[in-house]
């Protein structure tokens, strides 16, 4: 059973399947639209709209899925014209509006115009004039100048409003325009005809209108003109009645309350009720005046209640639409505040944004100024460091200057100063000697030459360090035998030059002989533990060497002349001194001279010695 089940499912889903893949094609949806659209056609022109109902779903489809635009306005057009046939106007109205935006979209003028004719019509029967009349103007505009019948036509439902608001006169002048513009052998013709008698029978005029009347040709209508047609006989009628044609009036009215056709046309069918009971009335015939009153009062009832069932519907459709346009408002309202909302939104982010940015600019700014400052700051500390640095660098240099100044004129191995010291310093020695005037009796300087003894035998004998041994010790001794503003520099090698201040000749023998014993009476110690005597020789001569006569001599040549009494010394003993004096009697002329040969004049006793050798010098 199951299986059996299953297989039958397979079965009805493959036929749907082959039904949707083969069913179906373009082409034949294409063959299929053309088809019901000729039908529909066809249909009409004969007035056979009901049927139209069968098949017009399927052709809207048709031509929504091919997108036949224009189709599926038209079908829009023929339902709303259907259901206003049945009463319907709310369908109607809207399924018109629905033609008419779509026309829009479309862009199609045409349709749009027939869409609003078609409202026009609807508003006339729901006695919405003003509205009908807003809604005819477009098609009037639009054919005006190019369709003679359509123009004629929207005149004609111009002019059918007026006539329906009573505003006779501008229906007469709508109808008239609508005549301008065709000629007799138009179809429309005849209906403005039955128009223009139908509104010269409201104004009383009975003879134009029956004239009117006899210009139509009911032939040219056709058979889906039957409501016109049915005017045309109201009309006819109602001219007979006016002008005492009872009978014919009543015959004419009756005919057309017979005609089966007419039977939808219920207004219509009121007003030729009325005429009749009006005609019967005129005939005194009561009894059947009063059916037809009955009649024409029932059918009023009825129209009325259809009307108020349409007004009701279209208040309902209108009150939809209110509610729908209140709705599409208020989300309209609420776009504008979500907009809003959203601009606001936007802004403040905008802003945010900005404020960052202006806050990171700030800050970029800052962190500039704070770094240049704390450049500035640090350079400005640097340079402090820098000139502080500069400052001690030329305090230091200043004092390495000082230090090697100091070096540059002081002996490295005896601490004294040497030579160099001794020349930058004896002008400034000799300042107070320079500009004195002869015979002045003045404190004078002693210039004594003070040399090691056989000083080359220590070196050869200990060897050199040893010797640098004595040098230092022996400069050690001289030091603490001499005053401290004495001048002591190493001269040379082994020999010492004392410049001895404010001392006389025989205060300068006394020394010299002070330090001669004391280096012979001490003993060198050594490195080594071993140590030695040495013994020295001096030679000495003051400045000036003749107090007489300051200017005779200069340092130079004293220092020449001490040298001659070292020689003195050394020749005759050694471990002793010899200073040289000047007497009187040299002249300024000999002075190179006395210098040069110091030997002769020693012997000449023009010059002098003292020593502590006992025996004769030999010069
Ligand atoms: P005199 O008694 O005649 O002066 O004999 P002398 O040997 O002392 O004299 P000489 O001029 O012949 O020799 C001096 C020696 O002193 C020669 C030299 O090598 C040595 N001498 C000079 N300067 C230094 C020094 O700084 N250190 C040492 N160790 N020796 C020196
Ligand atoms: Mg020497
Ligand atoms: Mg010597």
């Amino acid at each position: 059973m199951i299986r059996k089940t299953c297989l039958f499912c397979l079965c009805f889903i493959f036929i749907i399947h082959t039904g949707v893949l083969f069913g179906s094609t373009d082409a034949e949806d294409k063959e299929q639209l053309d088809f019901y659209y000729a039908k529909l056609k066809a249909d009409v022109s004969i007035d056979n709209t009901l049927h139209v109902m069968t098949y017009l779903a399927r052709l809207r489809q048709l031509s929504i899925s091919q997108n036949a635009k224009e189709i599926e306005i038209e079908s829009y057009f023929l339902e709303a014209m259907i259901k206003r046939r049945y009463g319907a106007y709310g369908d109607g109205v809207k399924l018109n509006h629905y033609a008419l935006k779509l026309a829009k979209s479309a862009g199609n003028e045409e349709y749009t115009a027939w869409a609003y004719l078609h409202l026009a019509h609807l508003e006339l029967e729901l006695e919405r004039f003003t509205l009908a009349l807003d809604y005819i103007q477009y098609p009037i505009d639009f054919y005006k100048n190019n369709n003679a019948n359509y123009a004629a036509l929207m005149f004609l439902w111009q002019s059918k409003i007026y006539l329906r608001m009573g505003s006779y006169y501008q229906a007469l002048q709508a109808n008239s325009e609508a005549l301008k513009v065709v000629t007799s052998s138009m179809n429309i013709y005849s209906e403005l005809a039955i128009n223009q008698a139908e509104i010269l029978l409201k104004l009383g005029n009975i003879e134009a209108a029956k004239l009117a009347l006899s210009l139509v040709d009911l032939k040219k209508l056709g058979g889906s003109k039957a409501r016109i047609k049915l005017h045309y006989y109201l009309a006819l009628a109602n001219s007979h009645l006016q002008t005492g044609g009872l009978n014919q009036a009543i015959e004419i009215a009756l005919a057309q309350l017979e005609n089966p056709i007419n039977l939808r046309f219920l207004e219509e069918q009121a007003r030729l009720q009325y005429l009749i009971a009006i005609a019967y009335r005129q005939q005194s015939d009561y009894k059947l005046a009063y059916k037809y009153l009955k009649r024409y009062a029932l059918s009023k009832d009825a129209l009325s209640l259809q009307r108020r069932n349409n007004k009701v519907l279209q208040l309902e459709s209108h009150y939809k639409f209110d509610l729908q346009n209140q709705e599409l408002k208020l989300l309209g309202k609420d776009n504008i505040l979500k907009e809003q909302r959203l601009d606001q939104q936007q802004q403040a982010f905008t802003n945010h944004r900005l404020q960052q940015q202006r806050w990171v600019l700030g800050a970029v700014l800052l962190f500039s100024i704070v770094g240049f400052v704390y450049w500035r700051w640090q350079n400005q500390r640097y340079l402090v460091v820098l000139k502080q640095r500069v400052a001690e660098r030329t305090q230091e240099l200043a004092k390495s200057n000082e230090r090697l100044k100091a070096m540059s004129f002081t002996d490295s191995l005896t601490d004294l100063h040497n030579r160099h010291y001794f020349f930058s310093v004896i002008n400034e020695l000799l300042v107070d000697f320079n500009s004195l005037p002869d015979n002045t009796e003045l404190q004078r300087l002693v210039f004594a030459l003070i040399d090691i003894d056989k000083f080359k035998n220590i070196n050869d004998s200990f060897g050199h360090s040893v010797g640098d041994q004595v040098l230092e010790q022996f400069s050690h001794l001289l030091k603490q035998q001499v005053r401290s503003d004495d001048l002591l520099i190493r001269w040379g090698g082994e020999e010492f030059l004392l410049v001895m201040k404010n001392t006389s000749y025989d205060e300068a023998a006394h020394t010299v002989e002070k330090i001669r014993a004391e280096i012979a009476d001490h003993l060198f110690t050594l490195n080594n533990g071993e140590s030695l005597h040495a013994t020295c020789s001096i030679g000495f001569a003051s400045y000036p060497l003749l107090g007489t006569k300051p200017q005779l001599f200069s340092w130079e040549q004293i220092i020449e002349l001490a040298d001659g009494g070292l020689y003195l010394a050394k020749e005759n003993q050694r471990n002793a001194w010899v200073g040289i004096k000047a007497s009187d009697s040299t002249s300024h002329q000999q002075s190179e001279d006395v210098v040069k040969n110091y030997r002769v004049y020693l012997e000449q006793r023009t010059l002098h010695v003292t020593t502590n050798i006992e025996r004769t010098l030999k010069y």
